[in-house]
């Protein structure tokens, strides 16, 4: 390719990388499958890489998801709400590993908390003296939008938190359609003659934002914590990833029992292996699995880039969704 045809290349996977994210995070209709988003996400991010003369600061490489919509009121994060890298082959998993351990340098292994992908919206919850007082979604991960009373109809979602909480916690986690609820909503809506959702993460994301929380009321959504955002600073908190989900689920707070905690980077593959057998046996849908570095003391060595954690990755499963069925229409790639 010439530099030209670079450049024009580069302008128009940015294009049409908008055009998607607008379709898929504000419209919450996507026009093309995930691994087709994906493809062209990696293809833009490698002649980026090749060609630094090219890269922007507008790039969608260096943006989380896209702009709140003015329909609702917005929130501000106090602590942005970024993306994940991702990791498609067991090689760049292990690539990963390695740039952990070289940053690090700890001399012994490093421990990980290993996670399911749930594929639905991300929320912030925020507590104050154990109430719920507030939610949003993540939007550009700077701001988004305030859904408050569409995130207090969400059934194992606790509005009053137990226990020894910390007097003001922001905790970050999941909201999604279980499987067997997407499949009886879809058929219900259909033989109603209403709009049907492509798949559980499109149902999860546009329940969520809609302007009459009593809609929301009426769909399936589910919801499982998987960090946590600003906390009071006398808060007791524990040393690990792991323990710190532990101490939200005794708070009252739903986590996947799917979480576990690993010694090793070996350990990560036998977790991406274990669940990958049983992706189909969960009442979820998951497109893959998160590891993060366990030890709090580690993520804050490694900190961040522009728009994910230096200390997590998703691993992404091999796409099922090569086929998938869009508007109706079997799409193939
Ligand atoms: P991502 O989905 O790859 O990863 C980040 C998100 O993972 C978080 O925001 C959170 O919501 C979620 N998550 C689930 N389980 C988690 C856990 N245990 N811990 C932490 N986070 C967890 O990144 P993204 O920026 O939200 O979206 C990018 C992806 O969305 C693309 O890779 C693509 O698959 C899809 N997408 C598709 C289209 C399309 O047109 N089809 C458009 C835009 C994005």
């Amino acid at each position: 390719m010439t530099d030209t045809d670079v450049s024009q290349r580069v302008e128009r996977l940015r294009t049409l990388i908008t055009r998607y994210n607008q379709e898929y995070y504000e419209l919450d209709e996507p026009s093309v499958p995930d691994a087709e988003y994906d493809r062209l996400f990696r293809e833009l991010q490698e002649l980026e890489r090749q060609h630094p003369e090219l890269q922007s600061e507008y790039s969608p490489t260096q943006k989380v998801g896209s702009r709140p919509v003015s329909a609702f009121s917005q929130v501000r994060h106090e602590m942005p709400m970024l993306s994940l890298d991702n990791a498609f082959e067991q090689s760049e998993f292990e690539a990963f590993a390695s740039r952990v351990e070289e940053r690090l340098d700890s001399g012994s292994e490093i421990a990980y908390c290993c996670e399911p992908k749930l594929d639905g919206a991300a929320v912030s919850l925020l507590y104050e003296n154990g109430q719920l007082v507030q939610g949003a979604t993540r939007g550009d991960g700077q701001t988004g939008e305030a859904i408050t009373a569409n995130v207090r109809t969400i059934r194992n979602l606790p509005l009053q938190l137990h226990g020894n909480f910390p007097e003001r916690m922001e905790v970050r986690g999941e909201v999604f359609m279980p499987l067997q609820a997407f499949a009886e909503f879809n058929e219900k809506a259909l033989a109603r003659g209403e709009k049907t959702f492509a798949n559980p993460r499109n149902a999860a994301a546009g329940s969520l934002r809609q302007l009459d929380s009593r809609i929301t009321a009426q769909r399936p959504l589910h919801f499982y914590a998987y960090s946590m955002g600003v906390v009071s600073a006398d808060a007791e908190l524990a040393d690990s990833h792991y323990e710190r989900l532990q101490q939200l689920a005794d708070w009252g707070l739903p986590v996947s029992a799917e979480v576990k905690q690993v010694e090793s980077s070996a350990g990560c593959l036998m977790y991406y292996a274990d669940i990958l057998e049983r992706r189909h046996d969960l009442r979820y849908e998951i497109d893959g699995i998160v590891l993060k570095v366990d030890a709090i003391k580690q993520q804050q060595d490694l900190g961040f880039v522009s728009r994910a954690p230096r200390w997590a990755i998703a691993w992404k499963f091999p796409a099922q969704e090569e086929m998938t069925v869009i508007h109706g229409v079997d799409f193939q790639v």
